[in-house]
């Protein structure tokens, strides 16, 4: 059977126990990573208490989603680009060049999508991917599902700056915290190549946001 949580739990708590109360940095781990962005003396924090229960999510009850019937749009996400089952968020200014949301307009979370919506789901990441790619500024499109902050699906495409071999990798989306923001303008030209490539090879509408 596999592991429960409980025992996941207290065999990370024993380790920890025996490290002296804190896990040590990895010596030659990803601190070391030209792109980790931090530098000094750094501790790591204590692993606490089991919580009861996992945290709640905006939008597991439906009602209370930002897709249902009458909810206000949030101005700071605004969709750019959507057809009759799918739409794009273009993300706040951040230290990205752009930043992509990708969501059903259905509500249901990543694992509720039914084969139909999942081989769209791929399509439009792939065409996504490489209307990113093609941007002069990018050399990656990172791509990530965490779904901890909201319950309807939703994936992010992250544009990782190119020829800048601190961001590259795992640490970028640390990163676009540090760096200054992206000029709104220039938020815009990028969002609307890459979603003029979306257009022209899967329809749709494209929003002004
Ligand atoms: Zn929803």
């Amino acid at each position: 059977m596999p592991e429960s949580i409980e025992q996941f739990h207290a065999r990370v708590l024993a380790a920890q126990g025996t490290a002296g109360g804190r896990f040590p940095l990895p010596e030659d781990g990803y601190t070391t990573w030209a792109s980790f962005p931090f530098d000094g003396e750094l501790t790591v924090k204590p692993i606490g208490p089991l919580a009861a229960e996992e945290r709640p999510r905006e939008g597991d009850d439906p009602a209370d989603c930002h897709c249902a019937p009458g909810a206000t749009p949030s101005p700071d996400w605004p969709v750019r680009w959507r057809d009759a089952l799918w739409q794009i968020n273009q993300a706040p200014p951040s230290g990205s060049p752009l930043i992509l949301i990708l969501e059903p307009r259905e509500h249901g979370d990543l694992g509720d999508l039914s084969r139909e919506r999942a081989a769209e789901y791929g399509v439009l990441s792939v065409l996504i991917a490489q209307g990113m790619e093609s941007l002069p500024s990018v050399g990656r499109c990172q791509i990530g599902r965490y779904g901890d902050g909201g319950a309807h699906a939703h994936v992010w495409f992250i544009a990782r700056p190119a020829r800048m071999p601190e961001v590259r990798g795992t640490f970028n989306i640390l990163w676009d915290d540090l760096l200054p923001p992206t000029p709104r303008d220039v938020l815009r030209e990028n969002a609307d190549a890459v979603l003029g490539h979306v257009f022209a090879a899967y329809g749709g509408d494209l929003l002004d946001g």
